[in-house]
């Protein structure tokens, strides 16, 4: 640009694609002096040597121009605003929420909450651990039940892992049926029906009171049902364990706090929905569920479970328990396949019950059930029949006509349930006001209805009301903890997050290089658009021609994804990369089952696969048959064509994963598609390493069938410290009529019109966690198809630049072509444990000290690190961290010679906190300086891990899942 006062011309002055550059963490110099340094001409180039050339797309993605992100938020502000955001009554499951404002802002819209990657490293994570850790007190406590976990997919999925739980444990060994009261709602009743067939399982279905009648190994009932009725359910509790069934109860956190808790009449599971605690509706998601149950399931539990143990100074100390029961460990044995699991929305669960405390908590929920009693009173004054005498926010109004009533409803501004047989069904919640109680009578009465809140609320005061049975009215106590009573004030609670946050490392503090997970940037366009009212206010079952922004919206992104991935069809249903998993082998069984191949009941798997991968298999009844790696970390094609070739007849599918989880673009990768295809097989491809695939190749295009999107990895959803995420399918045109469909909202193969009304449903709503695709939107939007390219291809030359930098320190141990890795390389750091005992464990903590995140650990190689640097990282920060592996490297060489003692030295003390620092008994034989401040770089911003490294095994021994009281601190100290 010129220097004097000539002015240059706009062109020059503007700059259109402003966004790719910012969402690219090197510039074009640091690119062209990385380039040079690992041996390439340029980025394509690069891509030459990399990618095989037989895989490599064609022609240009066709998403379309980059735009500004004034543009985009522009454009995508005009689509959100064809959404019509009527006052809810619809109830079934989503309910209005007053989020906190202190919680929205300095948690759903704070980076460091929402990129903070899963507590793998509890060390320095404290603080969300905290936050989940009374997310399970608040289940513990408005359930009943002693045992929690962190947090499921939703309500949906909850009961359905509730019925897996149930076979797992009840003593009723010989029967294959599970029973499930009429009074679920319609969506997880769907939910829960897929998942059964696919475990062989009989779904019956009838009235909660029957339940013993029938010979089961599991029960589900819902408290108050989906109508809103509360029946007294502990004799017919009884009754089903007396016949050794298991029995689970839906239930609603709000109602809880005035109902007796489900866990004292009885129940082994009480499972729900955490939305209503502050989180919005997002017309379905994300939200979290809770799972409670008894201690004696503890090894059955699925999902993951945060416990309290103590570090080596013998503190308390959170981290994530039971481990083992896990996929990644457990795999085609696991409880179940959940991985990314809503924690965010846990977190601002437990933070409303913060805030509020139990008192603001009943207050809240008085309020709610005086508006219900008060309309139910006023409606039967005017001789209006209600479906039932007991509720607690909910009631069902019998009408005569009840399309009238709708469309009078609709034309107040108003969404009433529209389900039912001849009524309607009306909830109410936190946001409900008089004025919403008049215009409700207005509605359903007339406009001159004549009826007085006042004098019915004075009627209630004088008379008392039975809509809760009077031996139902919950007289526990609950959320006695000090951390429930004493952050009431917004100063407090301020701090309160803030102290939680400053104990935890995210994106915002430095990279986080975790290889599969691909920590980018989540940049601050794309999140702005989640916590606009016109996506979060919507019920996910409100009419579709409220909802036309999303739909917009909705097919927009699939086009693109389709485009991108080279299929056909998608579904947006599933709510992580597992559910995915989940939904694609379900599309390929159904797909089999249609061709009159139902038989088809073998999945191969190659050795490095995923955790989730053979954990989702188990889920359709697969059997698993793994399938080995050659030397170089390919899939050993001659092992594959002989296990193919062995179960031919019953060959269902392979799942493989590309560029393969060990990093590198395997030649051979069409080859393996054709041989499974040979034999009759589907190939499901684990679209987890897309961020090495986009603009460059594609799954449908390698010859794959179907595959998820982990759209908070590639598609830049942030992580939220271990979810949400979104997990769509694409899938080829043959698979398109399989795809997800949903009981409430009729859904359409897209891409192809298709009715798919009964494949059965994946999560409770039909287009899953609706409210954070717009992350992904704007991330497509913003970047273009020339973005897109741009970001794979740099996300490589990142990895590779981080390979060659290290190389030389540590044996980097997969490479494809010309010695190249695709977006993440794995560094071997078996052959230093063999030498000098330092473990990959103590390279992990030790990377705290010096400010980062460890990469992901032993997976898929026990004893290894696998870095993915992503694009979004600068050179000076890759720089950072390779410095800081050096220089760790360097430390090993001490403890391998020698010079160091194998146990006083820093890498087996790591990491190092404040107080082992400030220790006036400071008697190691290195200094404080080389503990904490190894390296310049972290002198200048010092991230401090709060505790020191977690004694794993004690809190395993010791399960504690609840928050310690404060006498118990002092057994830590023993
Ligand atoms: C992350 C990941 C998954 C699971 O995705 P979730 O969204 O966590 O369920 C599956 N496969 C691979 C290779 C992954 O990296």
């Amino acid at each position: 640009m010129s220097t004097s006062n000539t002015p240059v011309s706009l062109l020059d002055l503007e700059q259109p694609n402003d966004f790719i550059r910012r969402h690219i963490g090197p510039g074009r110099d640091e690119m062209a002096s990385m380039l040079d340094f690992i041996g390439a001409d340029s980025l394509d180039d690069l891509m030459q040597q990399t990618v095989p050339a037989g895989i490599r797309l064609p022609e240009p993605l066709k998403v379309g121009e980059a735009q500004t992100e004034v543009n985009a938020l522009a454009e995508l502000k005009a689509v959100a605003k064809k959404n019509v955001i009527n006052r809810s009554f619809i109830g079934m499951g989503y309910s209005n929420t007053h989020t906190p404002n202190v919680i929205l802002r300095n948690v759903l819209e704070n980076p460091g909450w929402y990129t903070a990657y899963t507590p793998y490293q509890p060390e320095i994570a404290q603080g969300r651990l905290q936050a989940i850790l009374n997310f399970q007190q608040v289940t513990i406590d408005l359930t009943g039940l002693p045992l929690a976990s962190a947090s499921l997919l939703d309500e949906a999925t909850a009961a359905a892992e509730a019925m897996g739980l149930a076979k797992r444990v009840s003593k009723n060994k010989k029967s294959n049926s599970f029973f499930v009261s009429q009074g679920v709602h319609p969506q997880t009743l769907d939910v829960v029906k897929t998942r059964a067939e696919m475990f062989g399982f009989e779904v019956i279905v009838g009235h909660a009171l029957e339940a013993a009648n029938h010979d089961v190994f599991g029960v589900l009932l819902q408290y108050p049902s989906s109508t809103g009725e509360i029946k007294n359910i502990s004799k017919v509790i009884a009754d089903v364990q007396a016949n050794k069934g298991i029995v689970a109860v839906a239930s609603d956190l709000m109602a809880l706090t005035m109902l007796t808790p489900p866990g004292e009449l009885g129940a082994d599971v009480v499972l729900g929905s955490a939305q209503r605690f502050g989180v919005p509706m997002g017309y379905g998601g994300p939200h979290a569920a809770f799972f409670a149950t008894r201690d004696s399931y503890k090894r059955s539990l699925p999902g993951r479970i945060i416990g309290v143990s103590k570090d080596t100074r013998g503190r308390p100390a959170l981290r994530m328990a039971l481990q083992t029961r896990e996929q990644h460990i457990r795999r085609e044995k696991a409880n179940s396949n959940i991985c990314t699991a809503q924690v965010l929305l846990a977190n601002m669960a437990s933070f409303y019950a913060v805030y509020h405390g139990p008192i603001g908590l009943k207050t809240i929920a008085n309020r709610i059930h005086r508006f219900t009693d008060i309309l139910a009173a006023g409606l039967v004054q005017k001789g209006l029949e209600l479906a039932h005498t007991t509720w607690f926010d909910t009631i069902t109004v019998k009408v005569a006509n009840k399309a009238e009533v709708l469309s009078k409803a609709t034309a107040k501004g108003m969404n009433f349930r529209a389900d039912l047989d001849g009524a309607v069904g009306i909830s109410l919640d936190e946001t409900t006001t008089r004025t919403d109680i008049d215009d409700l009578f207005a509605v359903l009465v007339g406009d001159n209805h004549g009826l007085d809140i006042a004098a019915l609320d004075a009627a209630i005061v004088e008379n008392g009301s039975e809509s809760i049975p009077q031996e139902l009215v919950r007289t526990s106590d609950f959320l006695t903890h000090e951390v429930f009573n004493s952050y009431h004030s917004e100063t407090e609670m301020l701090r309160y997050i803030k102290s939680l946050e400053n104990k935890d490392l995210a994106l915002n503090h430095s990279m986080i290089s975790l290889g599969s997970c691909t920590m980018k940037l989540n940049a601050t366009a794309e999140m702005i658009p989640v916590t606009w009212p016109e996506f979060g206010q919507l019920h996910p079952f409100a009419p579709i021609d409220q909802a036309q922004g999303y739909k917009e919206m909705i097919d927009e992104l699939s086009d693109w994804l389709i485009d991108i991935t080279g299929y056909d069809s998608l579904s947006m249903q599933p709510n992580s990369g597992a559910q995915g998993e989940y939904s694609g082998l379900l599309a390929i069984t159904r797909y089999h089952q249609s061709r009159g191949e139902g038989h088809r009941n073998v999945c191969l798997i190659p050795q490095s696969a995923h955790g989730t991968n053979p954990a989702s298999a188990q889920m359709l009844s697969l059997k698993v048959v793994v399938v080995n790696c050659d030397a170089k970390g390919n899939v050993d094609l001659n092992d594959l064509r002989t296990k193919a070739e062995e179960v031919k007849d019953n060959l269902s599918c392979a799942m493989i994963t590309y560029p393969s989880t060990h990093g590198v673009y395997e030649e051979t990768v069409k080859e393996i598609c054709d041989i499974v295809h040979e034999f009759g097989g589907q190939v499901y491809m684990d679209g987890a390493n897309m961020n090495a695939q986009v603009g460059i190749t594609s799954p449908g295009l390698i010859g794959s069938d179907v595959s998820h999107l982990n759209l908070h990895k590639t598609f830049c959803i942030p992580h939220g410290g271990g979810g949400p995420g979104m997990g769509p399918i694409g899938v080829k045109a043959h698979l398109a009529p399989f795809l997800p469909s949903h009981s409430v909202v009729g859904l359409e193969a897209g891409g192809t019109g298709e009715d798919l009304a009964n494949n059965g449903a994946v999560s409770a709503a039909p287009w899953g966690s609706a409210s954070i695709l717009p992350i992904s939107y704007m991330y497509i939007k913003m970047m273009g198809s020339e973005g897109l390219k741009k970001a794979s291809e740099v996300a490589i030359l990142n990895a590779n630049y981080v390979a060659k930098k290290l190389e030389g320190h540590y044996p980097v141990l997969y490479k494809g072509n010309n010695d190249r890795v695709a977006h993440e390389c794995i560094i071997d750091l078996r052959p230093l444990k063999e030498a000098s005992g330092v473990t990959e464990m103590d390279v992990a903590k030790r990377l705290n000290d010096y400010g980062f995140h460890a990469p992901t650990m032993s997976f898929p190689v026990a004893g290894t690190l696998m870095i993915e640097p992503t694009e979004s990282e600068a050179l000076a920060e890759l720089d950072r961290f390779i410095e800081a592996m050096i220089c760790i490297r360097e430390e090993i060489a001490k403890v391998e010679s020698g010079e160091w003692d194998a146990t006083d030295n820093p890498l087996h003390n790591a990491p190092h906190t404040l107080a082992d620092i400030c220790d006036s008994n400071w008697d190691r034989s290195y200094d404080r300086q080389l503990a904490a401040y190894p390296v310049d770089a972290v002198a200048k911003d010092k991230f401090w891990p709060t505790v020191n490294r977690i004694d794993d095994v004690y809190g395993d021994r010791n399960l504690i899942c609840s928050c310690p009281d404060l006498d118990s601190y002092r057994d830590f100290a023993e």
